[in-house]
């Protein structure tokens, strides 16, 4: 491939990928049901502080790993 059309395609990837994102953290902020207290965020469902990792990398999260594995597990089952 032409090195300019493969930057042109890598730089138009990006671009999507930063869009996507975009939407994502203005979906999750839009429909922010996040449980705080002061500054700190429980999961919705057990109530047990939110993983400081997982908060940096999703924000927006509104579940800890456990529950959300498991609601997930439970929506692609009934999915079927
Ligand atoms: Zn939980």
């Amino acid at each position: 491939m032409d090195p300019v059309d493969r930057a042109k395609q890598e730089e138009q990837l990006a671009r999507d990928v930063a869009i996507q994102q975009a939407k994502n953290t203005i979906e999750a902020a839009k429909n922010n049901k996040q449980y705080i207290i002061n500054g700190i965020v429980y999961c919705l469902y057990c109530h047990e502080l939110i993983d400081k990792q997982r908060l940096k990398a999703r924000p927006y999260s509104t579940h800890c790993i456990d529950c959300k594995t498991e609601i997930e597990r439970r929506e692609h089952h009934h999915g079927k």
